[in-house]
């Protein structure tokens, strides 16, 4: 496989033009720009993706479901041939060690395959029968049959935290291109050496699958121009989302301002609010506070799942845990963020929220080089909390709020208050679940996730995951952007009535050659 970086997009078959703006990626470590120039694609160059992506919009989605589960499967085969060169790219441009791309290379390629096991298997596309019956009185029934089809091309947006698993060839993609969507994705400006080597692994396995030109390409600029002028495009039928909640508003509204309104499946931003009960302090204490440490300095605390709020008790043992924590934070060195506009916000927030609580711990160390910061505690009570609005926003990085009170009604005051959340978090016994059944039922009403006795940051790609959650969390609770059910976001359902046998696809046909699961006159088949 070619790996050598040409810091041009991925446009079908053809590489965009070296010309126009360009941009680097930069090193967070020291701040220093990482070369090549990244070209942004000229209009032209964009238009041209989207008229392939349409043109290639309907073979792609009436290929067998089979022959996407190969291109999915080849995907992951060039993307694991790619080998350290895309692990050491993307530490270069992120300053998170390789050994965690070890991991999050696995779970892109793991997450690949198990939607190509999706599509081998079939029974995604929801099918189902209802024999006609002529003669039904008053009227006759029709012969109806509905499954799912693909929306058409989709425009993915790039994860800066998760430069694989959310980006290129992350979750978004995999679902879209699984569903049958051909796929453009806006490249993020973080990290463009490892988009770019991660295309390539994908336009390989078009070429070597023989997909239509155009099922996928790979845009980069320097602006939101491009991303804009794509989510306005009309041929774009959805659009997936990864970042913050300012950059995932502007897109659902431009979304909704077209001409022709499209889905939006923006995860955006989440305090994932984690409540540790005094009987988890009393049973577990010790082991509560080195997975609370974990979670929010892992990664520099760069996960939209990371605990940003955290109730302890006011008295008694739970002092004593959050003394322990600060002083975990206050000696847990500097860690660069991914970008200079992060740890801008960081550095902002954490500003601001110096002004609105009393009690503030950090790392107390001046020499920040690149784009370092010190992680940081705040603490501040229930009552403070409640009156103080602001202190609901994600500050994303090494930082949590701390918020102390021994009352129950003081939780459930401050549950209801809460936005829409990816996860909410309960450290406690079972008894506690009974005796805070009050306070879980807010819970089930504000995210997505309900942990027990766990932290919020680990996401497991499976059918039964759900990341997501209510707005603001993300534009529509209703789905999630992690597991297999991912892939009914980018298709819907369509219907055929009194369609001949021999007109009708495969999954709707009489005989089912496909053997899949299906919903008969109904009765599971
Ligand atoms: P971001 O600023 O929203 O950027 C995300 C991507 O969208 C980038 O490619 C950016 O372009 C583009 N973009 C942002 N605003 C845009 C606009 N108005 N028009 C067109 N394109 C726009 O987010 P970030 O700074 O990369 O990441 C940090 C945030 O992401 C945090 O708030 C974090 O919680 C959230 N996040 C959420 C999840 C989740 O699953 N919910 C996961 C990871 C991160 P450029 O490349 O040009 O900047």
């Amino acid at each position: 496989m070619q790996n050598a970086l040409k810091g041009t997009s991925i446009i079908g078959n053809s590489r965009g033009a070296e010309t126009g703006d360009t941009f680097h990626a930069f090193d967070p470590a020291n701040g220093q720009p990482v070369e090549p120039a990244f070209h942004s694609v000229s209009v032209a160059g964009l238009n041209h993706a989207v008229d392939l992506a349409n043109a290639a919009r309907i073979q792609y989605g009436n290929l067998p479901g089979r022959e996407r589960a190969r291109f999915l499967r080849a995907i992951a085969d060039n993307i694991e041939a790619l080998g350290d060169t895309l692990l050491e790219r993307a530490s270069l441009e992120t300053a998170l060690p390789t050994t965690r791309f070890h991991g999050e290379r696995a779970r892109t390629c793991m997450q690949l395959r198990m939607f190509a096991d999706l599509l081998d298997e079939g029974s995604w596309v929801d099918a189902s029968i209802d024999h006609a019956i002529p003669d039904r009185q008053p009227v006759p029934k029709p012969d109806l049959r509905a499954m799912l089809r693909p929306l058409g091309p989709v425009a993915v947006f790039c994860a800066s935290n998760f430069p694989l698993a959310y980006s290129v060839a992350g979750g978004d993609t995999a679902s879209a291109l699984a569903s049958g969507c051909p796929v453009i994705v806006n490249g993020h400006t973080a990290h463009p050496g490892t988009a770019e080597l991660v295309g390539i692994a994908i336009a390989e396995a078009a070429r070597e699958c023989d997909m239509p030109e155009g099922v996928f390409s790979l845009l980069f600029s320097s602006g939101y121009e491009v991303g804009q002028a794509l989510v306005k495009h009309p041929a774009i039928k959805a659009v997936g989302f990864t970042g913050s909640r300012r950059g995932g508003r502007a897109l659902m509204d431009i979304a909704a301002a077209r001409p022709e309104p499209i889905p939006v499946y923006a995860e955006m931003s989440s305090v994932n609010p984690t409540f540790i009960l005094p009987n988890a302090i009393r049973d577990r204490g010790e082991s509560v506070v080195a997975g609370l440490y974990q979670a929010v300095t892992n990664g520099a605390g760069q996960f939209c799942t990371k605990p940003g709020l955290v109730f302890v008790p006011g008295d008694g043992p739970a002092t004593k845990f959050a003394g322990q924590f600060k002083e975990l934070m206050q000696q847990s060195n500097a860690a660069p963020l991914l970008t200079a506009g992060i740890q801008k916000s960081f550095s902002n927030g954490s500003e601001h929220r110096r002004g609105e609580v009393e009690h503030f711990t950090e790392h107390a160390n001046n020499n920040l080089p690149g784009f370092s910061v010190n992680p940081s505690v705040f603490e501040t009570t229930a009552i403070q909390y409640l009156n103080t609005p602001d202190l609901n926003e994600e500050i994303f990085g090494p930082t949590t709020l701390l918020i102390r009170s021994d009352s129950h009604d003081d939780l459930l005051k401050i549950a209801n208050s809460l936005e829409g959340q990816l996860t909410a978090s309960i450290h406690g016994t079972e008894q506690d679940l009974a005796d805070y059944a009050d306070l879980i039922r807010i819970l089930e009403n504000k995210a997505g996730r309900l942990i027990f006795n766990g932290f919020s940051t680990g996401v497991e790609v499976c059918p039964s995951m759900v990341h997501g959650g209510p707005y603001p969390a993300t534009s529509d609770g209703r789905s999630t952007a992690v597991g297999t059910r991912a892939i009914r976001r980018f298709s819907r359902s369509i219907c055929y009535q009194n369609f001949p046998d021999s007109a009708l696809p495969e999954e709707l046909k009489e005989s089912n050659p496909l053997g899949i699961r299906r919903l008969v006159d109904g009765k599971l088949d």
